[in-house]
This record gives structure tokens, sequence and C-alpha cells, in this order.
């Protein structure tokens, strides 16, 4: 039996690019524990804070995770600005690296964590609270000396149609790098099945309620996502992507589960 723990910035990412692999490492009888770097809450002063944990409890519940964990920091948002502090927290990415990163371990060591999944280091589509996260949960590795760390990703010409799709609905974003988004498909070194898995990622998606109501690129992807039948969305998001630093030929925790992208 092993300890995966996943690492995220926000409520709601657990859903798009590690919801299947939680629910598979779940059912395959392994421990899961989800950590947000954030509570996903903007504005200093509304109800919507517990309202995001709230719901990624929900979230993590349909997935089967075990355990979430709230690293006790603000969002940092996107755009030019970056907003002060709520009055009882500072913003992700004021934070120092090493100080969270020390949070982070502390819950990996208690885990006795075997698997760290984390972000890639563009973070994703760029988001700077998911570049922190690939640069917190690599140094929480090492402080905790977690065994395998995967990151999160996705193929890059892949995340540029969904970006292109998106834009198309109305949500382009300037700040977006087409050229830098995810990975190029020869750094991606893992991929896990998640075809059998649909049906638990579309109630994880739907748990979400509050950021669905928000009608961002969240929402336009969560609808499409929701308004697929189970078997569908299985055959058409049927891989989850990751990178894995100095993959080699040793055996690591999960290799049954974690497919080598070359196969
Ligand atoms: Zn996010």
């Amino acid at each position: 039996m092993a300890t995966v723990v996943a690492f995220h910035a926000h409520p709601d990412d657990e859903t798009l690019l590690t919801g299947g692999t939680l629910a598979a490492v779940a059912a395959a009888g392994h421990r899961t524990v989800l950590v947000v770097a954030t509570d996903g809450h903007m504005a200093a002063l509304d109800g919507r804070k517990a309202v995001r944990l709230t719901e990624l409890a929900a979230s993590a519940a349909a997935l089967g995770v075990d355990r979430v964990a709230h690293l006790g920091y603000a969002d940092s948002g996107h755009g030019a600005v970056l907003y002060a502090d709520p009055p009882d927290r500072v913003r992700f990415l004021r934070a120092e690296v090493a100080e969270a990163a020390e949070r982070l371990a502390a819950i990996l060591r208690e885990e006795r964590a075997d698997v760290l999944l984390s972000y890639d280091r563009n973070g994703g589509y760029g988001h700077r609270d998911h570049v922190r996260v690939h640069e917190v949960g690599t140094r929480a590795a090492e402080l905790a000396g977690v065994p395998r760390v995967l990151d999160a990703t996705m193929p890059r010409d892949r995340a540029a149609r969904i970006m292109r799709l998106l834009a198309r609905m109305g949500f382009r974003r300037d700040d977006v790098d087409l050229r830098s988004l995810y990975s190029a498909d020869a750094e991606i070194t893992h991929r896990i099945d998640v075809r059998a898995f649909a049906a638990q990622r579309k109630a994880a998606v739907a748990a979400h309620r509050s950021t669905i109501e928000q009608a961002g690129s969240y929402a336009a992807i969560a609808k499409v996502i929701l308004r697929l039948p189970a078997p569908i969305l299985g055959r058409l998001m049927r891989w989850e992507w990751y990178v894995e630093e100095g993959a080699g030929p040793v055996a690591r925790p999960l290799d049954d589960l974690f497919r080598s992208a070359r196969d």
C-alpha cells in the first residue's frame, strides 16, 4: 500500500489534471491525500473562503480521497496586480518558498508519502500560483525525502487546442504563451489511464459549484465535461500525464499505475 499526496494551488485544480489519477489510485487501495496551497479566495471579506474549502471536501470525497489539507495561504490571482493580503494570511506568492515547502514537508513526513503529485515547471498554463506549486513541491519533496515526484502536465498541442477553444468561447488569455504551455511531448515521461473513472471525475467537477457559477474558464470547461455521458468523457479524456525528473529504469512506487509515456 502506498500513500500519494497531490499538491495543488487552488480548490478545483485537483479535478482537471489529477482527478482521474486520484480516483484510480484510491480505487487500487492506496491512501490519497489532497493538499491545496490556497483557499482560492481573492476578496478580503466575503464568505467564499469557507465555501471553496467545503466544495473541495465534496470533490475529494467523490474521488475517494482520504484526507484534505490546506497550507493556509490566500490566492494570488492573475493579472498585473497582486492585491494586498487578507487580514489573517498572506497570498501564496508572497510566502517564502522555503517556508511554504516546510509546511508541505510536514504533511509529507506525517503521511510518509511515497509519491508527490505536483505541477510541471511552467505551472501548466502559467498562473503564478501554479508555477509556485512546482517550486514549493520540488523543495518539499527534497526536505521530506519523498521517493517519487510526478509533475502533472498535459501535451502542449492538446493544451493549445483547449486554449484556442476557450478563446473562441470568450475566454482569451493574452498573458498565456502558447509556446511554453505545459510540456512538450518529449518531456512527458508517464501517463495514467483514467478512462474507468469518468463518473467520479464528473462528480468532483460538479462539486465546485461556486466556481462554475462565476462563469470563468473553469466553468466553460466544467460545462462541457458535465454535459458528456461518462463513457464518452472517459474516451475523450482517457489519459492524465506526468513529468518525472530523472525517471529511469529503477522501479518506483506505483509503476503499475503510472505507465511510461513511451509504452
Ligand atoms: Zn489554480
